[in-house]
């Protein structure tokens, strides 16, 4: 059993378990793969004091920051429970589906999201070489240039908005026959003057030339006929998914988005449970804020360790 036990091993797991650490409580960490997201992306240029590195480095160099830690790194190990403690100060269990169940007097809960594809022809191949998932990490690199945003909710109209101050062209696709972010938002976006807004459209495929991305595939939904656009870029906004399905039972309060709900001290609605990045309520999903809110569940952890006694 643990002081502190993190589960997730992303920017948010891999804070909080070296502040937990670091005041001197043993910590464990258990995660699918250290890293989280950060693995799946190139290039990263706003993590604040370092202008440019990709994220296999940057996941690299969170591992050895673990590792100059005591904390017992647990990897290949996937949540599926947590059974809250029967009474106040008591250890908290969770359950891996390899059989495995560790034990957490405090638990930090950081096993992200992951962004819903699109499932097309073309959106693996060229994620990275074209395909985007996020307008702040990735808008600049397409400057001057012609991107597509799929996805006409909220997040995929706000990053139309945000990249058409930056690139050259975007065309928003939805496939219902209407957009379906705040009439706000919505209004805003019409007055950009190089924006073009596609509705009712099902996007079929991402082209490219075996190097890069250079066009989409459409099928305008009223009358099946196919369409292509040239473009540089493709920003998939079709939602963002937390992984907290592990956590169903657990009574932990979600939010109707999947989203483990936080105060602002990265508390749960469980005592003893804390939760950080991109799997909460926190607004804004990127890499500094993972980790700012995982030093914040850590401190509210120690903060709770000191003041509940063990039963
Ligand atoms: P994650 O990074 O998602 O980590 C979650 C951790 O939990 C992982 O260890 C995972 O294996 C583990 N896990 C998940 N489910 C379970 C389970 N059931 N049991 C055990 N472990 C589990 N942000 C930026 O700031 N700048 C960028 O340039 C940038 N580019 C991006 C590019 C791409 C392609 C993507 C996908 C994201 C990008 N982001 C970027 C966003 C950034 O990666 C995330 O905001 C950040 O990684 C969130 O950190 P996290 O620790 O909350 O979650």
């Amino acid at each position: 059993p643990f002081e502190v036990l993190v589960v997730g091993g992303g920017p948010a797991g891999a804070a909080a378990a070296i502040y937990t650490a670091r005041k001197g409580f043993s910590t464990g960490i258990a995660a699918e793969r250290l890293g989280g997201q950060v693995l799946d992306t190139m290039g990263i240029e706003n993590f604040i004091s370092v202008p440019y590195t990709e994220g296999p480095k940057l996941a690299a160099q969170l591992e050895a920051h673990v590792g100059e830690y005591d904390i017992d790194v647990m990897k290949l190990a996937t949540a599926t429970r947590l059974i809250p403690a029967t009474e106040a100060g008591g250890y908290h269990t969770v359950e891996f589906d390899n059989g495995a169940t560790l034990k957490g007097r405090s638990v930090v809960i950081s096993t992200g999201a992951r962004w819903r594809n699109l499932g097309v022809p073309g959106e693996f191949e060229y994620r990275n070489r074209g395909v985007a998932y996020c307008p702040h990490c990735d808008g600049p690199l397409f400057k001057g240039k012609r991107v597509a945003v799929i996805g006409g909710g909220n997040s995929g109209v706000e990053a139309a908005i945000d990249l058409a101050g930056i690139v050259g062209h975007v065309t928003l696709i939805e496939f219902d026959h209407q957009l379906r972010a705040d009439e706000v938002l919505q209004r805003k976006l019409r007055s950009m003057p190089n924006v073009t807004i596609i509705v009712s459209a099902q996007t079929t495929e991402v082209t490219g030339d075996g190097e890069r991305v250079s066009g989409l595939v459409y099928k305008d939904r009223t009358n099946d006929s196919v369409h292509t656009v040239e473009l540089e870029g493709v920003f998939v906004q079709i939602g963002l998914v937390p992984n907290t399905e592990w956590l169903k039972d657990s009574g932990i309060a979600l939010s109707k988005h999947g989203e483990v709900e936080i105060d602002h001290k990265a508390a749960t609605s469980l005592p003893g449970v804390f939760a950080a990045g991109d799997c909460t309520t926190v607004p804004y999903k990127q890499i500094i804020v993972a980790m700012g809110e995982g030093s914040k569940a850590a401190l509210s952890a120690f903060d709770y360790l000191i003041r509940t006694p063990a039963p």
